[in-house]
């Protein structure tokens, strides 16, 4: 319906206007009844619905009602696949306007940038680009349901160790490279409703109250409509968020923001039109929703589930598979081990805790899928309660192991490991689960261990066993994907979103995670996950982008449509793959491109775009993919904008960020004007020399200076040297050691000749 929303805003009052920029309660905007101004109800996300009827907290403790539990991020984005993302936020939309709720709380788009942040099983990834594809496919999906959306948390928020308070020391390049582009596409691309702001600081400033992130970069730069909301209890000084684009406090707090808002405007420290235009953004996302609101909406709960189930079990992966152990022979008699197979970890704790409408359980699904005759057993192993090893339950898991051909032991992280509110000390699993594996394997040597967990963790058993099925936190339909991939009903086909490294102190942020007191300094810059263990060849125990399957793919034919392109220009990269084994499989095809000429600091080499494919037994596909400037370019900070740096890139397919399997190499041409440097005393002779106006006069004058100084004669025999000594020289050096080569004059004189050529004449 078509309103005039200024005409509306014209009709508040002061008291009005500052009224809707804060939460009627936990979980709704407030209502005007007079302007017949309704209220909105938001809330969690992001794998599924959290909404509670009565007992309102933001930390998932009081009830909800239920929902499905789809996969949460991590494995989300170990599928790789935007279809399939794209299909669980439809699904979450259709249960959000069931129940009434005009906006899901996420998806979470920030970067793994530790592994022991607590909240990284809601997290996609350590790379900013599939983050950010991931993160469109989700809204795109929830929001073709007309359901909103609110991307979160904006921005830097990488740890939950006084996120409250902290401040993430990040550098521009790398706040731009990494921490942003993690949210970029998916503002731009998939325009979600809302975004919601960040607890902590970002170069000592509250995201709250941010205008460099919220008002120049989200609005201007990168144009998003919609609002801001803070994240729950975010808000610092109220009335300067309103000023830096923060429209809409969350939760509400009985009104004392909104009070200090008015206080603001009325003092003149908050200008009217600031407000009028939060008050703008809020009733056009609020009457958008109020439009899209589907009467009667319903969904089926036993098709999400079925959706959940697919979704799963192409989002684990396959880290290990010895000697073809997986799948399993069902003439093969299986010892099930470890608790987890009876009451599974599915997902995370905190905001995104919900209730399933059906859990299922992992040994009963194994049985299902197994069918009759197979000969399946049981053991606990180890206790859910504590991490104590409990030698009479690893007794018998290791009885039920010897009796069996092959011993299937579930392990990971307890719920009480990982959670929203705070993070992991280390990347170790319980002492009981850890003891349980290696006892087991030393009893059966075919051992496959099946992992829930929401982030890595590191496995010093990993040489005693033949196969490590990684699940993440699978969501409520676990079960039946883990049995699918046992038995082969499905190929494995996740791939890592993120490195799994040997031990925790090889990771980039080790020694500065979570930072001292309220600072914590990003001291790895750019080198985040791969880009990292990459450039330092500190070999990883699992690389980004890795997963294996029970099919193998054969990839050849890449090309590429222009040798050279401008910046410009869009370069078409063509590649085909085959399935040359002989099940049926999906790949994860991986584009990454590196600069091979740079003379700034940049990663190896970056992904900057990937598909999924099925493919039958000897089938073959051509893949297109389309890279634009963005693919080649980095944040160059003294021209604020992405810059490509003329010269050669190479073009990676490859199976994981360490399985390059084919490359082409392209030349890219800058289209942006050269910025010409202002010289000074302290501009050194090799940075003239490169510069192609300044460097025949230099040259010129080093002649003079090379042979008052006396350099010349002393190094007649070896110019090079000569060339290289002088390199380094601040230009005020030729006057120091010219031997009256050049005066001060001169040098000013020189100076003003260099920065203001004059004006040529015809
Ligand atoms: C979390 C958000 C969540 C909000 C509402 C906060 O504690 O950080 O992700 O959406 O609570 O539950």
């Amino acid at each position: 319906m078509q309103r005039d929303i200024k005409r509306l805003v014209a009709l508040m009052t002061l008291e009005e206007k500052a009224s809707l920029c804060s939460g009627l309660d936990f979980w709704h905007t407030k209502p005007i009844d007079r302007l017949g101004i309704p209220s909105i109800m938001v809330t969690d996300g992001p794998h599924g619905l959290r909404k509670q009827k009565e007992g309102s907290d933001h930390l998932g403790l009081n009830e909800s009602v239920p929902a499905t539990c789809f996969p949460s991020a991590a494995a989300l984005a170990s599928s790789w696949d935007r279809d399939l993302v794209k299909q669980v936020g439809v699904a979450l939309g259709e249960e959000y306007q069931a129940e009434n709720v005009a906006v899901l709380l996420g998806p979470a788009a920030n970067i793994k940038r530790s592994p022991l942040c607590g909240r990284n099983f809601e997290y996609f990834s350590e790379d900013p680009f599939l983050s950010s594809e991931m993160a469109a496919s989700h809204v795109n999906g929830v929001q073709s349901q007309g359901v909103g959306t609110s991307l979160k948390h904006f921005a830097v928020n990488n740890q939950e160790h006084r996120r409250m308070s902290t401040s993430a020391i990040v550098d521009e390049r790398t706040l731009r490279e990494i921490y942003l582009v993690s949210f970029e596409g998916a503002v731009k691309e998939a325009k979600p409703w809302t975004v919601m702001c960040a607890y902590n600081q970002v170069n000592g400033q509250f995201c709250a109250e941010n205008d460099y992130l919220l008002t120049d970069i989200l609005k201007k730069e990168w144009g998003h409509e919609g609002f801001v909301m803070s994240d729950w209890g975010a808000v610092n000084e109220r009335a300067d968020g309103v000023a830096a684009g923060l429209e809409l406090e969350m939760p509400g707090n009985g009104g004392g923001g909104d009070r200090k808002i008015v206080q603001a405007v009325k003092d003149g420290t908050l200008s009217p039109a600031a407000l009028d235009l939060a008050v703008e953004r809020l009733l056009t996302v609020i009457f958008k929703a109020v439009d899209a609101k589907k009467e009667n909406a319903s969904y089926d709960p036993e098709a999400h589930h079925a959706l959940a189930r697919k979704v799963a079990s192409e989002s684990m992966v396959l880290l290990k598979n010895d000697d073809a152990i997986l799948p399993l022979n069902k003439a093969c008699s299986i010892a099930v081990i470890g608790a987890f197979a009876k009451a599974p970890r599915y997902q995370g704790g905190g905001s995104s805790h919900i209730q399933p409408t059906k859990l299922e359980d992992i040994y009963e699904e194994i049985i299902k899928v197994a069918g009759p005759g197979v000969n399946v057993s049981y053991a606990a192993g180890y206790s859910l309660l504590d991490d104590e090893v409990d030698e009479q339950l690893i007794g018998e898991a290791m009885e039920a192991a010897v009796k069996a051909d092959v011993a299937v032991v579930f392990a990971g992280l307890p719920e009480r490991y990982e959670s929203e509110g705070y993070d992991r000390e280390h990347m170790r699993i319980p002492a009981n689960h850890q003891k349980l594996i290696e006892r087991v394997s030393s009893v059966q040597p075919n051992v496959v261990v099946v992992l829930s967990n929401g982030s890595p963790i590191e496995m010093p058993w990993i040489g005693d066993v033949k196969g490590v099925l990684e699940c993440y936190l699978g969501g409520q339909a676990l079960g039946g994907a883990i049995a699918d991939l046992l038995f082969g009903v499905v190929t494995p086909s996740g791939k890592l979103a993120e490195t799994f490294p040997k031990q925790l102190s090889h990771n980039p942020s080790y020694l500065n995670f979570p930072g001292e007191g309220d600072r914590v300094e990003y001291k790895e810059g750019l080198f985040v996950g791969y880009r990292y263990y990459d450039a330092k060849g500190i070999e990883p125990l699992f690389p980004f982008g890795y997963g294996l399957s029970y099919t193998c793919f054969e990839y050849t034919d890449l090309t590429v449509d222009h040798k050279q392109i401008r910046d410009d220009e869009v370069l078409t990269v063509r590649v085909k793959v085959k399935n040359t084994g002989r099940v049926v499989g999906k790949e994860v095809v991986q584009v990454y491109v590196k600069d091979d000429e740079t003379s700034v600091i940049r990663p190896e080499k970056e992904l900057k775009a990937f598909a999924k494919v099925e493919l039958k037994p000897g089938e073959e596909k051509s893949l297109t993919f389309t890279l634009n400037k963005r693919a080649f370019a980095y944040y160059d900070v003294n021209r604020k904008d992405w810059h490509v740096e003329m010269g050669d890139f190479t073009i990676a397919i490859a199976k994981s960020s360490q399985d390059i399997v084919l490359t082409e190499k392209v030349r890219v041409l800058s289209t942006d004007p050269v910025l010409r440097p202002t010289f000074g005393r302290n501009t050194t002779i090799g940075d003239l020399l490169a510069d192609e106006t300044a460097a025949p006069l230099v040259e010129e004058m080093l002649q003079a200076f090379n042979q008052q100084s006396g350099l010349m004669e002393a190094l007649k025999d070896n110019p090079e040297m000569a060339t290289a000594m002088v390199r380094y020289l601040p230009l005020r050096a030729l006057v120091t050691f010219g031997q009256g080569s050049m005066t001060e004059e001169q040098l000013s004189e020189f100076l003003q000749e260099l920065n203001h050529p004059p004006a040529r004449t015809r």
